[in-house]
């Protein structure tokens, strides 16, 4: 997409962290929003400062790992601005980080995949469609994670390689479909988010519980020297917005900080 004054985007998760960054990044575009989050509060918050910028908005409380939450979404978007041209399927938790993969219940795994992989998958289900109904021009966003790219170490990882994979099906299935619609799969760094402090919050208490090895101690430090380095959401949302304008298929945002990263993104460049 090249122009995005008047056309409606509909970002998930935008109650905080890189959420509300997007939503408030094509609101200065000149776009409609419609914003679903989990936290009623949170999303009152970036409805006000969407509207203090002069923003039409249009907002519903969700839960993405369930369909018909999306598709309530999506019916609010239509009725409140007729055409959806931007997706950004957003929202994620970490979800399970407790135990190892086989002391995971059902229950666990129902979750984690729930609100991160399945939401993408209704995602796409819900407003792919819809786009190619009106034939106008349309892109998705799904947000994929660094962990797309370098070995998963959890059930977050899982979720996330799982993502990529299905931006680049939906990316072949678009193109061989003849379809107006581009996508972009966005794999974020280390982004100053609560995500992000609340995964570190839970590595130092994890390590915390007993006694810890000098590699354990020293690459608790390193990754905690790493993480400080977090790039702002709203720089995240500047680099979408040209990944989008230019219709990039991958973003990867600071890789330079793992040379494994930089490989791996080399790779899939020279493959794109
Ligand atoms: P990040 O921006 O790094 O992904 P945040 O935790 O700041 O991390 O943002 C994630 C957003 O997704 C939060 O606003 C959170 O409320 C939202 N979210 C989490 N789970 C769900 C869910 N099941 N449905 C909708 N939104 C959710």
């Amino acid at each position: 997409m090249e122009e995005f004054a008047g056309k409606t985007a509909v970002v998930t998760g935008a109650g905080s962290g890189m959420g509300k960054a997007f939503a408030l990044r094509w609101a200065a575009e000149g776009m409609n929003l419609v914003i679903g989050d989990i936290q009623q509060d949170a999303l009152d918050a970036t409805v006000a400062e969407l509207q203090a910028t002069g923003t039409q908005v249009a907002a519903l409380r969700i839960d993405v790992s369930r369909l018909s939450d999306i598709e309530a979404l999506a019916d609010l978007a239509e009725s409140r601005f007729g055409k959806i041209h931007l997706v950004h399927n957003n929202a994620g938790v970490e979800g399970y980080l407790d135990g190892k993969i086989w002391e995971a219940t059902a229950k666990d795994w129902d979750w984690t995949l729930g609100v991160n992989l399945m939401s993408v998958v209704y995602g796409i289900r819900t407003f792919v469609p819809r786009m190619l109904a009106h034939g106008e021009e349309g892109h998705v966003v799904n947000t994929c994670s660094m962990t797309s790219v370098i070995a998963a170490t959890n059930m977050y990882g899982i979720c996330k390689h799982a993502i990529l994979a299905m931006t680049e099906v939906l990316a072949a299935d678009l193109e061989a479909a003849g379809a107006n619609v581009a996508t972009t799969g966005l794999c974020p760094g280390i982004i100053a988010t609560n995500l992000f402090h609340g995964s570190r919050n839970r590595r130092a208490e994890v390590s915390n519980d007993g006694p810890m090895s000098a590699s354990g101690s020293e690459l608790r430090d390193h990754m905690h020297a790493v993480l400080s380095k977090g790039m702002a959401p709203s720089e995240v949302a500047d680099k979408v917005v040209t990944a989008v304008r230019e219709k990039k298929l991958y973003l990867l945002t600071d890789h330079e900080w793992d040379s494994r990263v930089v490989a791996r993104h080399e790779a899939i460049l020279a493959g794109a």
